[in-house]
């Protein structure tokens, strides 16, 4: 089967808008960020030969689950800003090993760089995600500004930080209902932080570390991002009013964030509102 040009594919399209995109608002500055990328071997081998492995490299912990599939991922120390430009130097095609704790490079990285420092938060939340929804593909890392400056003044208490994100825009509470988990500063680019990510993404797909970033999970490039920069965009509205000093007049209520619940039939996570006559539910 003759192979189609890999910088046509759609999965390569779509990184190279995202990344752009980040970095354009302003969250991927220098080589901030990460993103990964679940593609099937059906859709990777019209592009790929998935037999010829450029290298094998082993990963510090084992995800056994992830065997065999293969993912899209950014690069380490790659800027976002210029990933559109040479796709081939800045992304990766990895795909996991059968014990789940190595992986083989299909294509990408060019001159010899490895894939993202994030790479075990990615795959540790991949992972989790999977169990949660057959459909989960993407997972994306950001800096993004107005909720890293938002953990700064907020409690990091994540019922709190939901409730507030949730209060801040009407659509909130539809387009994350599962809320945002939380975790404490932690340092970048370990093991550690990855398995306490994935531990939080049973419950949401969204996970904020304090004072560094964002973590997003999704069906797709879309989805994940439009998941991140809705919590942004809340984010932001809750710094402008912080920023007036004013005394907050009337907001959305408990209840009417209930009543968006029925309507658009989401489940809000538990412990986050009270009901009217009722305890936290
Ligand atoms: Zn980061």
């Amino acid at each position: 089967m003759a192979l189609h040009e890999i910088s046509q594919a759609p999965f390569i399209q779509e990184m190279c808008e995202a990344t752009s995109q980040l970095w354009a608002y302003g969250w991927a500055e220098r080589n901030g960020g990460n993103i990964s990328y679940r593609l099937p071997q059906e859709e990777v081998q019209y592009y790929l030969d998935i037999n010829q492995v450029k290298t094998k490299a082993a990963l510090e912990f084992a995800v056994e689950s992830l065997a065999g599939e293969i993912f899209l991922v950014s690069g380490s120390g790659k800027y976002f800003k210029n990933v559109q430009k040479n796709p081939a130097d800045s992304l990766a095609i990895i795909r996991i090993g059968a014990e789940g704790n190595t992986y083989e490079l299909l294509w990408g990285l060019e001159s010899g760089a490895l894939p993202t420092s994030e790479l075990a938060s990615h795959l540790q939340c991949h992972a989790v995600r999977m169990t949660q929804d057959p459909k989960h593909r993407v997972i994306l890392h950001t800096h993004a500004t107005a909720i890293s400056a938002m953990t700064f003044i907020h409690e990091l208490d994540e019922k709190k930080f939901t409730k507030t994100l949730w209060q801040m825009i009407t659509e909130c509470l539809v387009v994350f209902p599962d809320g945002v988990s939380v975790l404490p500063w932690m340092v970048a680019g370990t093991s550690q932080l990855g398995a306490a990510s994935a531990e939080k993404m049973y419950d949401s797909r969204i996970v904020i570390w304090p004072h560094h970033g964002i973590m997003g999970a999704g069906q797709t490039m879309d989805d994940a991002f439009g998941l991140v920069e809705t919590a942004e965009k809340a984010a932001q509205i809750y710094l402008q009013i912080c920023s007036t000093r004013q005394e907050i007049k009337q907001q959305i209520t408990d209840q009417q964030l209930l009543d968006l619940a029925v309507k658009f039939h989401v489940k809000p996570k538990i412990g986050v509102l009270t009901e009217v006559g009722k305890q936290d539910v």
